[in-house]
């Protein structure tokens, strides 16, 4: 018999499933998840993102099933599957989307490939998520992006001819128990296409009122923002779709003008997605290489395990830093610019480099998405070259996104009975004031990892001077060219770096 199989990774779904469509198309269709123990055991996989996943396939299956499918789980090393598959039962071609992942799924696709060749089984794949495999360069790649994002929206085959495994595979239970030990984020959001659609029409709905004003503040950003990205990030929704409903919205029922920003603002960041995705897709390395070699060798060898348990374990005794970490380990999400600020204070202050920091973010984000990730530890961290150094001070974060506490208070108990005075700096509360409100600093709450202001002051110092280095900034063109987005026209070189960091900063 031959038929072809459609690989599902982080597609999780039937709709705009390009490869599934041209499989059912040309012919019966075997529909596979490799359940990889391998992947599930790198340092930025985590027992939240199985737990979503998990869900997600759940909702697959049951979506195949409504076709008469079904999807057919296999732990293993995918190469080995396919091997396997391909003995028993030779299959003609391999169906797949694109996935610009971390070096791991990299090096795999190419095993893949390499399978393929070998055994005569041609592997085609998709585009997804905007990006353009083996693009050479930025110039021109905006529009078509957007271009794919506006083009046609592959319906699910309503029925195709279905083809099992020829051997009988039991369920994979407790297949990843040996290499995901850590624990799932009891209140995270649940996976699955349906939640996902959702999630999408109440944002939809609501019309991005509350978008650009809820979006910083840790306590209105949960509401406020569309919270779609774990169900982008696995493919439960596909970038294209989701671009294509928040057009309708925008050009459907009236809007107030706080709802047309606010889709507005969320459009760019769907675009933003893109983007991310595409300056990995360019260059792999960013996941472990600084952008700019430039910086090679600036925190390396001052890395500080004390001060990375300390953020860890939310124990820096910044109460909106330790916060953050008590609602991202529960929930497994955060807005942006509590993102950007526990990088931040990982990066200056706590003076750490980002990599460890980026795989324990990796493996606490839920939504974890390597092409944003990796690029938004590398700018919040001043290593990329073409941005302005950034840094957030935790306490004037406090006082803007949270001025009466009420987030720090929801997150750290023993906040609760810090009197209102001393919510910025409870470690400066005299011993009276501690005995009065039964709270002993150093005991409910840490003192400060390190002294921030001298702390931030160093940092940013070390870091300036090395910017000011001529062979650092001569570094920055090369970046500039390869990275940065670009709007129309080719940019004449002297104006190249106005302009890329005009449109990082946007991204703040
Ligand atoms: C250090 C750091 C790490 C991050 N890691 C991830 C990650 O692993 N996965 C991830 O999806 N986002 C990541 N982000 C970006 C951003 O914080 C999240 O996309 C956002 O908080 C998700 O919530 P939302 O879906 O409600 O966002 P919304 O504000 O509603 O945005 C809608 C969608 O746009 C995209 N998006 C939003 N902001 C950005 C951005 N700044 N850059 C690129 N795309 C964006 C996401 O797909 C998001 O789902 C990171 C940001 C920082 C600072």
């Amino acid at each position: 018999m031959s038929y072809r199989i459609v690989w599902f990774k982080r597609d999780l779904r039937l709709h705009d499933h390009a490869p599934l469509v041209e499989a059912a198309r040309a012919g019966p269709v075997l529909c596979l998840y490799v359940v990889e123990p391998d992947l599930w055991a790198q340092p930025d996989a985590s027992a939240r993102q199985w737990g979503f996943v998990r869900e997600s396939l759940r909702d697959l299956r049951r979506a195949l099933a409504e076709r008469g499918a079904r999807l057919q789980l296999v732990v293993g090393d995918v190469v080995a599957v396919l091997d396997r598959l391909h003995a028993l039962q030779p299959f003609e071609a391999l169906h797949a989307h694109e996935e610009t992942g971390n070096g791991w799924t990299y090096d795999r696709d190419r095993a893949v490939a390499r399978w393929c060749r070998a055994h005569g089984v041609a592997w085609r794949e998709w585009p997804q998520n905007g990006v353009v495999r083996g693009l050479r360069e930025r110039d021109g790649w905006q529009s078509r992006r957007d271009a794919f994002v506006a083009g046609p929206v592959a319906e699910a085959p309503p029925t195709w001819t279905n083809v099992d495994l020829p051997w009988d595979e039991p369920p994979p239970r407790d297949a990843l128990a040996a290499v995901l030990t850590d624990a799932d984020a009891p209140q995270r959001q649940r996976g699955g296409r349906n939640e996902g659609l959702q999630t999408l029409q109440r944002f939809l709905a609501s019309g991005g009122a509350d978008y650009r004003r809820g979006m910083s503040s840790p306590l209105t950003a949960p509401d406020a923002c569309s919270r779609l990205s774990p169900y982008l990030a696995w493919g439960c929704l596909s970038v294209r779709e989701v671009g294509q409903a928040t057009q309708a919205r925008l050009a459907g029922a009236p809007l107030d003008r706080a709802q047309r920003q606010g889709l507005q603002a969320f459009r760019s960041r769907l675009a933003w997605h893109c983007h991310f995705v595409q300056k990995l897709e360019s260059e792999p390395e960013l996941e472990w290489r600084n952008l700019h070699p430039g910086y090679d060798g600036l925190r390396e060898a001052d890395w500080s395990d004390e001060r990375f348990a300390a953020l860890v374990q939310g124990r820096t005794g910044w109460p909106l830093v330790d916060a953050c970490v008590a609602m991202l380990r529960e929930t497994g999400w955060l807005n942006f610019r509590m993102r950007a600020m526990l990088v931040s204070v990982a990066a200056y202050p706590l003076w750490l480099h980002w990599r460890p920091v980026g795989h324990w973010l990796a493996r606490q984000f839920v939504d974890y998405e390597p092409g944003i990730h990796w690029s938004q530890l590398q700018m919040q961290s001043g290593t990329t070259g073409i941005n302005t150094t950034r840094v957030y001070n935790p306490l004037k974060q406090a006082r803007d996104q949270d001025p009466h506490g009420v987030f720090v208070r929801q997150w750290l108990p023993a906040m609760r009975r810090v009197p209102d005075a001393w919510l910025f700096e409870p470690w400066r509360m005299p011993p009276e004031a501690q005995a009065r409100c039964g709270v002993v600093v150093g005991q409910d709450i840490p003192e400060p990892v390190v002294a921030l202001d001298a702390a931030l002051r160093e940092s940013k110092a070390r870091v300036h001077a090395l910017c000011a280095r001529p062979e650092v900034q001569a570094g920055e063109v090369a970046v500039v060219q390869r990275h940065a987005s670009r709007t129309g026209r080719r940019e004449a070189p002297s104006r190249r770096r106005s302009a890329a960091e005009r449109s990082q900063q946007e991204l703040f």
